[in-house]
């Protein structure tokens, strides 16, 4: 199975749209002993780590500790990168995945995240590149108000040196709407969902090249369309991805330390072939018509509901424009298939999940 393993609390930068960052004391850090968490995982088959936080670079000497401890481990990373030419290249060679926060061109990325960031990320993502990294370098946008997805998503497209393989983001519309959005509608109305129209047509005319750009959130959306395969949640979560967090809690998802549905075990007393499906989304989805592609988006803003049922319905509609967009593409693609322009396989994302969740 997969576990998001909560290396810190502790964050070195105070995200705008973040709720963590200034975190501090005992609780922070990991509570459990090493020991403790391989008698735990042993008990698995295919193990994953998918280092998280806070910011896990804050504790490289534990990465390498980890990544010696559990030699038969897959492992992810998802990280601000503002350390990560700290980690031993061999070590920083061993993900398969390493999803970068990045929001988009500089102005965008530094007015969230921090004056001087975005020169950083480039840097140290210039530096996997220069070790020879092979792995999968996804960037992974937080969008909120000041976005503009068709702008920001082709910017870092667009980039080389470094070049992201991978474009990811999420639409902030978890935490309470509040301070976060002036308008949240008028954004969706006027900016996001044009910028989607606009992104998925570009993305199916370059296919007549031959290429599959990678926007993450549509590539797999288009396999289940193309396919029929219904999807299961997409993160995982409570399904075959868990978080183990620093008292050694297990919880369904990493964002949801403190909310006590969330938590269903602990490394000390859990077995993690019981973890397995332990939770599953609730009324809308199941009975939604986009459930099948969608698989319920989130689960812990579907167990929450922190926007309430109209926010909630507010967030669908974005996922409902995002798949009948992708929809109305569908005979276009398949008609490159035919063609031998491109293939289906070019729509096998994630090899593994890698912490994308899919859908925005
Ligand atoms: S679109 Fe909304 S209601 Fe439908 S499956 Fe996705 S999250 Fe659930
Ligand atoms: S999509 Fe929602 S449930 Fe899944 S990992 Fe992210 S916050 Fe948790």
């Amino acid at each position: 199975m997969n576990y998001h393993l909560v290396l810190t609390k502790r964050c070195n930068l105070n995200c705008k749209y973040c709720h963590g960052g200034e975190e501090t004391g005992p609780d922070t850090e990991i509570q459990y002993s090493l020991d403790d968490l391989a008698a735990f995982l042993n008990k698995d088959d295919e193990i994953q780590l998918m280092l998280y936080g806070g910011e896990p670079t804050l504790r490289i000497p534990l990465i390498v500790e980890l990544m010696d401890k559990f030699p038969q481990a897959r492992f992810m990373l998802q990280t601000n990168a503002l350390l990560l030419n700290k980690i031993p290249e061999e070590y920083a060679k061993r993900f398969h995945s390493i999803l970068i926060s990045i929001d988009g061109p500089e102005m965008v990325t530094d007015g969230y995240r921090s004056k001087g960031v975005y020169q950083r990320v480039l840097e140290n993502a210039r530096w996997l590149e220069r070790i020879g990294f092979k792995g999968d370098i996804v960037a992974r946008m937080a969008v909120s108000q000041e976005s503009d997805i068709y702008r920001d998503v082709t910017h870092l497209l667009n980039l080389r040196e470094p070049t992201f393989k991978h474009v990811h983001w999420q639409l902030n519309v978890i935490w309470d709407a509040e301070g976060n959005w002036q308008d949240f509608d008028k954004w969706v109305e006027e900016s996001y969902n044009p910028g989607i129209s606009q992104l998925v047509e570009e993305w199916v005319d370059k296919m007549e090249q031959g290429v599959v750009e990678g926007i993450v959130p549509f590539i797999p959306l288009v396999f289940t369309m193309l396919t029929g395969e219904a999807s299961t949640m997409r993160c995982g979560a409570g399904i075959d991805t868990f978080a183990i967090h620093v008292n050694g809690s297990i919880g369904v998802c990493p964002i949801s330390p403190d909310w006590e549905f969330s938590i269903v075990g602990d490394i000390l007393t859990s077995d993690p072939k019981k973890l397995r499906n332990i939770m599953s989304v609730e009324e809308p989805c199941p009975s939604c018509e986009e459930y099948g592609v969608c698989g319920g988006r989130c689960l812990f803003t579907n167990k929450q509901r922190l926007w309430g049922e109209v926010g909630y319905n507010k967030v669908c509609n974005t996922v409902k424009h995002l798949t009948s967009t992708l929809r109305k593409q569908i005979p276009r693609i398949e008609k490159f298939i035919e063609d031998g322009l491109i293939s289906l396989e070019d729509f096998k994302y994630p090899e593994y999940n890698n912490g994308c969740e899919i859908i925005p």
